[in-house]
């Protein structure tokens, strides 16, 4: 939600329809609801909302809208006059808190890329400080609000989108626990799980997100998946030689030794990992043998937590 040309559907086809940012100039105006299914290691749909309805009117059915989200987008263009947008926002929140408070608020306080970092950091506070205060004084201390600094000119969207839709999964923190387990063992600086068609990660180890590192981490799917097209299984000229592993797995050494470990988890998702030390290459059978353990267990998690989840991701599907 937000108002017109705030940017929502750009960034809706940007993180998952993989459109290019330059070519967003062209969207036309979103005018009726928009939902768009998402299948993927979850299946859930983005809904994109048409700015200038109230959706507080009568004529609308709030069952309908909000009785079936999980989290609640709000873009705010940071480039334009932010206060309308800022007080709609209020309001959305304070009904939402009032029916649905299970609802997570994500404000995108987007368009940052044309703002200096001084201007940035003040329009940031100025946003959070007006609806922190309109908050407080209707009642709610630990309203579920959340704000993050976006644009579709860099990853900020991505890492945004990997917030908003992690807080949605079942067990996010049995991955985590996993996945810090896999990094300490193994020695990794840090460890992503993506889904490999949107490239948000669905988790990560619980040490801190280095925006350099999550750039190249995700730079290197996009290099596996264009190398798996032109040499796929299924080429129509070339021909497989014997028996191939279901899932891809791929490394690379850099200039400076750093190692990114890629291995393919399932359909959907993939396994990438930064190593520093210099000895991880001659360790790769050691590696390999541990994400293979990785693997099998974040099946398990999977498959006990859609069996016992099915109705709570129901009730949490956009
Ligand atoms: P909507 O009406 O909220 O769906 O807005 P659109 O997605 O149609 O975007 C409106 C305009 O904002 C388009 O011209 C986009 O190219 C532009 N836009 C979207 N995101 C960004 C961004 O991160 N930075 C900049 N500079 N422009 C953006």
């Amino acid at each position: 939600m937000g108002l017109r040309r705030s940017g929502k559907s750009s960034i809706a086809s940007v993180v998952f329809h993989k459109m290019p940012p330059n070519e967003t100039l062209f969207l036309e105006s979103t005018t009726r609801i928009q939902k768009d299914s998402i299948h993927s290691f979850m299946d859930f749909q983005v809904w994109d909302f048409p700015g200038q309805l109230e959706y507080f009117e009568s004529a609308f059915d709030l069952e309908d809208i909000f009785g079936s989200l999980g989290a609640l987008v709000w873009v705010i263009d940071a480039q334009d006059d932010y206060l309308d947008s800022v007080a709609r926002l209020n309001r959305t929140i304070l009904t939402v808190q009032q029916f649905y408070p299970g609802i997570n608020i994500e404000v995108f306080i987007h368009k940052v890329d044309g703002l200096s970092d001084e201007y940035r950091t003040d329009t940031f506070q100025d946003i959070v400080q007006r609806i922190s205060d309109e908050l407080s004084d209707a009642g709610y201390e630990n309203a579920p609000v959340h704000y993050y600094l976006t644009s579709i000119y860099d990853y900020s969207v991505f890492e945004a989108f990997s917030k908003v839709i992690q807080k949605l999964i079942p067990n996010l923190s049995t991955l985590e626990n996993l996945i810090n387990t896999l990094a300490n063992n193994c020695g990794f600086e840090k460890t992503y799980l993506f889904d490999v068609l949107s490239k948000i990660y669905i988790a990560s180890d619980t040490r801190p997100v280095d925006m350099a590192c999550y750039e190249m981490c995700s730079d290197y799917i996009d290099v596996i998946v264009d190398i798996s097209e032109l040499y796929s299984w299924d080429h129509p000229v070339r021909k497989r030689l014997g028996d191939q592993i279901q899932e891809a797995e791929s490394h690379v050494v850099l200039h400076d030794q750093t190692m990114i470990h890629l291995m393919e988890m399932n359909k959907y998702l993939c396994l990438v990992s930064v190593i520093r030390n210099p000895e991880a290459k001659d360790k790769r059978g050691l590696i390999d043998m541990n994400c293979r353990t990785f693997q099998d267990a974040l099946n398990e998690v999977f498959s006990r937590s859609w069996e016992g989840g099915s109705t709570a991701q129901e009730g949490e599907s956009a």
